[in-house]
């Protein structure tokens, strides 16, 4: 087995203070979790709803399991009820089902917008413009049972590191720009995440509270 306690230890011996840590597990056994967690690791993150099902089911129940795949609003009603944070909203009406079901839940789910900042055309999220145009509808006030803590996003999954940086710079220029307009009074706006093991020696010069990390914790995927 891949030295997994090993390698959490370098990647948080990396990290600033103030900086979390999400461990993505996806596609990685239990055996690989339980690792981590005997090292004190308590943040995972997961994107296929059945499998994280079946994880649930069998891991330890202090687990913070963090959805950070693109979530269907079919599926937002198997993981409302135990969810910590749902990181990759990237639709209004993704956001009302959230809401809705945390309701039925009778709770309040931490959520990220994400923003859509790379050059690739295949990944989802809100465009600067589309994100702005959201907040200052301000019809997601009216939603009770979630709590907008934040953005999330992927830097261009290329080599040149004067253009990932410069995707999380403007991610964290819009970070401020939002929090200053549409959160000034809610310090529960706080989080960025970006950062995942390719880049996120970069992520953290550049503002990230949160990095991604599955392959440099856990080796590489078996799809
Ligand atoms: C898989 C995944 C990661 C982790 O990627 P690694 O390169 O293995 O660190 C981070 N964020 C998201 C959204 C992912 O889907």
């Amino acid at each position: 087995m891949y030295d997994i306690k090993g390698n959490l230890k370098k990647v948080l011996a990396d990290l600033p203070s103030g900086v979390r840590l999400v461990a993505v597990s996806k596609y990685h056994p239990d055996e690989f979790i339980q690792a981590a967690y005997d090292e004190g690791q308590r943040i995972f993150g997961e994107s296929h709803e059945q499998e994280l099902r079946k994880k649930v089911e069998s891991l330890p129940k202090d687990i913070q399991w963090h959805f950070i795949g693109h979530l269907q609003s079919n599926k937002v009603k198997y993981i409302a009820p135990y969810i910590t944070m749902i990181e990759a909203v990237d639709s209004f009406s993704l956001l009302c089902e959230i809401d809705k079901q945390a309701a039925k839940n009778k709770r309040i789910i931490d959520v990220l917008l994400e923003l859509h900042i790379a050059e690739e055309e295949t990944k989802y999220g809100f465009s600067p413009e589309a994100c702005r145009q959201l907040f200052e509808s301000g019809e997601w006030r009216q939603l009770q049972h979630i709590r907008i803590c934040g953005l999330m996003m992927m830097a261009s999954n290329i080599d040149n590191e004067l253009q990932i940086r410069s995707e999380f710079r403007i991610a964290k220029h819009l970070f401020d720009e939002y929090k200053a307009h549409y959160f000034a009074s809610e310090p529960s706006f706080c989080e960025c995440s970006w950062g995942m093991s390719h880049d996120y020696h970069i992520a953290v010069q550049e503002g990230s509270t949160m990095v991604r990390i599955g392959t440099a914790i856990f080796g590489p995927r078996i799809y």
